[in-house]
């Protein structure tokens, strides 16, 4: 197949594909066509080819949905990378994914250049190193839209690094293709649909709606720096219908406007649990939620809930979507009956071939039943899923195994607790002890409050034996609280 705006510039021209939230720009489908005929020209002249790895580190601007659709043109391999890293980072990042090219913008170009070693970098402004090349200065030359195969290497993305240093996932055509086309039969998208896109475009909860708006023919509306109230004001300026975010930009959205317009069809929350209480708020203000769970190895999401489901049933992030099929299994990778805790497996058309360049990686990756997801949860009778932790998070304190997702939900029932995070820190007695990140609402709050209202609630072995306070928690760039973050602020107390 050809890529997707070629098909969209054929078959609908006219129609608006893109607009810009900022200035209300818009671009048909026949315009962004024009300009990314005339970007992927300037790639080839750059000396771009089929196959190559061009790595972009540009804001989200309509010029990022350009590349992303010049280097599909081209039948060359997207590895956007993220603009908040450090150039040491970036550099790591620059050589583990083979990079041909790094496109960089006027904001990015110093620690892209930084960062780019032999690779040759060029900006999509006018650059003020001597070392970047501006992508204008190459005359364009004539592309003709290369053809994908399903198991050509569509994008390499990084995973948000929550666990340890991110990983270089491959994602094909294949992986991409139907991960678009499950996530649209499950909500129902039309050409009809106007999706604001507030989330980085070098994730896959950003690329996922221009991807799949750009096959299914619906509007972009990009959003650039995410500001809650901007972005909820988004909803009602552009009759937005649709749009996908990370539980806290929800939050703050609702807390800056109350509600969302009532245009909105699909709200998806993905990257980290909705917490009951923002579910139960969507309810009440009639939000159509969608909870959804998934993972850069599947193109984004695995399973996605519709409202009434998340509302009948907290915590759900509903069924797996069409083709996906998802195995509990216990700690010999045995399959476990419904509504049984254990590691989710997921197998199906949208999932990774692979980490790129890392066979090891791979290896330990996979097992019998497919892809393990390095998540605990069960699925009821229903079918339903839900997720409660990564594997890694679980704690192991005096031989018991604690659930750190039951003590976060244990601490929030505390009113004077906003959020929480729970981690093991290392022992010299018990192996392992709980320790608790709060974030208070009641600046009064104290350790032993917190560890009294506990004791009512869990066992003792549970109870967080170190307490600290944050006026917020570290999360990764996609918005998943950080382990390794919480875990440092927690040792530090004690120093
Ligand atoms: P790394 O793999 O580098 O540690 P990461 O797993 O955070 O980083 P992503 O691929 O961005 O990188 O995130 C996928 C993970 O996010 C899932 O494996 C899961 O742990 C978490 N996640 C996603 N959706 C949900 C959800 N609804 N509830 C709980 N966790 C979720
Ligand atoms: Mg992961």
């Amino acid at each position: 197949m050809k890529d997707w705006l070629t098909h969209r510039a054929r078959t609908s021209p006219g129609k608006v594909g893109l607009v810009a939230a900022e200035t209300g720009e818009e671009w048909s489908y026949a315009a962004l066509d024009e300009a990314v005929d005339e970007l992927a020209g300037r790639l080839v002249g750059l000396g771009v080819r089929a196959g190559d790895h061009v790595g972009t580190l540009v804001g989200t601007r309509p010029v990022a949905v350009e590349l992303v659709h010049a280097v599909m043109r081209l039948g060359a391999v997207l590895v956007p990378l993220n603009r908040r890293l450090t150039v040491q980072e970036l550099g790591e990042q620059v050589r583990v994914s083979g990079l041909t090219v790094l496109v960089c913008d006027g904001e990015t170009e110093d620690r892209a250049d930084e960062a780019a070693g032999a690779v040759p970098v060029a900006s999509v402004d006018d650059p003020e190193r001597t070392a970047v090349a501006r992508l204008e200065d190459w005359s364009p030359k004539a592309v003709s839209p290369a053809d994908w195969e399903h198991d050509d290497t569509l994008a390499l993305l990084f995973t948000s690094g929550t666990t340890g240093t991110p990983k270089a996932v491959t994602l094909t055509m294949g992986n991409v293709f139907s991960s678009a086309v499950a996530s649209a039969f499950r909500l129902g998208v039309t050409p009809g649909d106007r999706w604001l896109v507030a989330l980085s475009l070098y994730h896959m909860g950003g690329l996922a709606p221009l991807y799949r708006s750009t096959l299914y023919g619906s509007v972009v509306v990009l959003r650039g720096e995410f500001e809650p109230g901007a972005a909820a004001d988004d909803i009602g300026t552009y009759d937005v219908t649709g749009v996908s975010l990370v539980p806290t930009m929800l939050t703050r959205m609702l807390d800056s406007r109350g509600t969302l317009a009532a245009s909105l069809r699909f709200v998806l929350l993905g990257g980290a649990p909705a917490t009951e209480e923002l579910v139960r708020r969507c309810r009440d203000y009639s939000v159509p939620v969608h909870p959804t769970y998934g993972m850069t190895e599947t193109a984004s999401q695995i399973a996605t809930a519709l409202p009434e489901e998340a509302f009948e049933h907290p915590g759900t992030v509903g069924r797996p979507l069409l083709w996906t099929e998802l195995t509990v299994v216990d700690d010999a990778g045995d399959p476990l009956p419904a509504g049984e805790s254990g590691e989710l497996v997921v197998s199906g058309p949208t999932v990774t071939p692979g980490y790129y360049g890392d066979q090891a990686a791979t290896e330990a990756a996979f097992g019998p039943h497919g892809l393990r997801t390095g998540d605990v949860g069960h699925v009821d009778e229903a079918g339903r899923v839900y997720v409660s932790n990564r594997l890694d998070d679980r704690i192991v304190t005096g031989g018991e195994n604690v659930d750190p997702g039951e003590v976060v939900g244990a601490l929030r029932a505390h009113p004077g607790v906003a959020d929480a995070a729970v981690v093991g820190l290392p022992d010299e007695t018990w192996g392992e002890r709980v320790a608790a990140l709060v974030v208070p609402s009641d600046p009064e709050l104290t350790a032993e409050d917190v560890t009294a209202h506990c004791r009512e609630r869990i066992a003792g072995y549970k109870l967080p034996r170190t307490v600290g306070f944050a006026d917020e928690l570290p999360r990764t760039a996609s918005g998943t609280v950080s382990r390794e973050a919480v875990r440092e602020a927690l040792l530090s107390l004690g120093e």
